[in-house]
């Protein structure tokens, strides 16, 4: 089948990408500000302007490809039955949002597919925005920090950007997003292919700040390998709004999300169900809607770096003696739970700010017992391994200052920085003939049972992943 969708929307490219669906892309290039102003003077039904928007689109391209199937789409944005458009400068972005803060607002969007110049499908959806009430201060930071970036929106925000704008949604993803690419697979799939094609399933990873995160290269790479109909984004939550973000992400169609940084302990607060682990971490790195539709919270941190090291290691024997962990931080935590489950007899953790990592200690069991951050390398000769949870020793931070000259040769030293891929810390224990396992491969591992659970299959940890990941 010849398939083209009649938009350059790079999002729109994304879903029909994601659902695996092959298609050519051409800009139709109507006059869409003209179309809108006379149907507006016929006093067209704002679901009437988006739905022939769509059609001049479609049969713009039909007509040059009389055998292609043509998807042609619109998305208006209606508020009080008036359209808004893209915001003229920042002022005019000023009065939409200040217009529709503590508002509900309507997106409708328009789908519809052509043959032959004549239409052979339509469908319309209404997706029903409302936005938290913002204050003026609020509006004006949003403007500047987003006006680039949104000016060409209609009403001037992107949804996927800025959730936390909206108090709740009724609505799908996909069709917020400009396409509705359930009910497009659903007529492909009647017209006939040989493999039917699924709605995409939807994943994120939630964090703030979250731009730096290569979950989604991650997740990205498995879905695209394993021909899943499925997409993964990060999505930035600021702490304030976590919560009902959350709740309405999963109402718009997610099957579930990673939590980082600084999200762990309220995504565990937020779940109805949490797995053992998670409660004696006391923190979820990852969220999954179950069948049900109850929300169940997991912390894959510690199974990651635990299978990192026992695939990497052949010699590693975690009842063999004692460990030291550094740092007493987030990771750390669940680190240490982990250690104590594969049968590390007695844990020495050593953390810059001690009374961290007493705190820690006393939470999770008196087989750790607390050093001074300067007496850390006092132990190096009874440990069988070491591992730093610190943030020292990643590109762009300082050293972590650890002489190793005392260390137990037989001792496994671990890194959880994989930028760079070898630290100094694994350089030197390496000198000293300590077998040494870097960090990226606690990442991958970590993101496999998430990764199954949303999307169906089990995702395989490779040399391939690992080298996308560290470029
Ligand atoms: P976190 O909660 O911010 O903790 C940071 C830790 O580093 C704390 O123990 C902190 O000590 C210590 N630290 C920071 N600056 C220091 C300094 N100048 N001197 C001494 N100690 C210092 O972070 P996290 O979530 O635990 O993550 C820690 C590291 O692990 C990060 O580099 C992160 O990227 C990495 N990580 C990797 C993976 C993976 O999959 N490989 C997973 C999770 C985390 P204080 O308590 O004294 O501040």
């Amino acid at each position: 089948m010849d398939l083209i969708l009649a938009s350059q929307s790079a999002t729109r490219r994304r879903i029909l990408n994601s659902a695996r669906i092959s298609a050519r892309f051409m800009s139709p290039q109507i006059d869409e500000e003209n179309i809108t102003k006379s149907l507006n003077a016929e006093q067209a039904a704002p679901r009437d302007i988006a739905d022939t928007l769509a059609e001049h689109k479609a049969l713009k391209i039909s007509r040059k490809n009389l055998d292609s199937w043509v998807i042609g789409c619109d998305q208006i944005l209606v508020f009080e039955g008036e359209i808004f458009g893209k915001p003229a400068s920042r002022e005019a972005l000023k009065d939409s949002l200040s217009r529709l803060s503590g508002q509900t607002h309507r997106l409708i969007t328009a789908n519809v597919i052509y043959k032959d110049c004549k239409p052979q499908w339509r469908h319309i959806a209404i997706s029903h925005m409302s936005m938290r009430p913002m204050s003026a201060a609020e509006i004006d930071a949003y403007v500047a920090a987003y006006w680039q970036e949104v000016r060409h929106a209609a009403g001037g925000y992107h949804f996927e950007r800025t959730p936390d704008l909206f108090s709740a949604v009724r609505g799908h993803w996909f069709d917020i997003m400009g396409l509705s690419i359930g009910p497009i697979t659903g007529f492909l799939n009647q017209i006939g292919t040989n493999n039917p094609y699924q709605s995409p399933k939807l994943a994120a990873v939630l964090g703030h700040p979250i731009a730096q995160s290569k979950s989604p290269r991650m997740h990205g790479h498995w879905l695209q390998k394993n021909g899943i109909s499925g997409d993964y984004i990060a999505i930035d939550i600021p702490s304030a709004h976590f919560n009902n973000t959350l709740n309405m992400l999963f109402d718009v169609g997610f099957s579930g999300f990673n939590v980082t940084i600084p999200h762990k302990e309220h995504a565990l607060a937020f779940a109805d169900h949490m797995s053992p682990r998670a409660q004696r971490i006391g923190a979820a790195n990852t969220l999954i809607k179950t069948d049900s539709g109850d929300i169940r919270a997991d912390n894959t941190d510690g199974y990651g770096f635990i299978t990192n090291l026992s695939t990497q290691s052949e010699t590693w024997q975690p009842k063999a003696g004692p460990a030291l962990v550094l740092g007493a931080g987030g990771a750390a935590r669940a680190i240490l739970v982990a250690l104590l489950d594969a049968g590390v007899p007695k844990i020495y953790l050593s953390n810059r700010t001690r009374a961290r990592a007493d705190d820690l200690a006393a939470e999770i069991s008196d087989l750790i017992e607390v050093i001074d951050w300067q007496d850390k390398e006092d132990v190096l000769s009874e440990v069988f391994t070491v591992v730093n949870s610190t943030s020292l020793g990643m590109m762009g931070k300082a050293a972590l200052e650890f002489d190793v000259t005392d260390i137990n040769p037989h001792a496994l030293v671990t890194d959880l920085i994989y930028a760079p891929s070898e630290t100094q810390l694994l350089k030197d224990a390496r000198a000293r003939g300590c077998e040494v396992v870097g960090g990226i491969g606690m990442l991958l591992h970590q993101a496999v049972p998430g990764f199954e659970a949303w999307f169906g299959t089990r995702p395989e940890v490779d040399q391939e992943l690992e080298a996308l990941m560290l470029t």
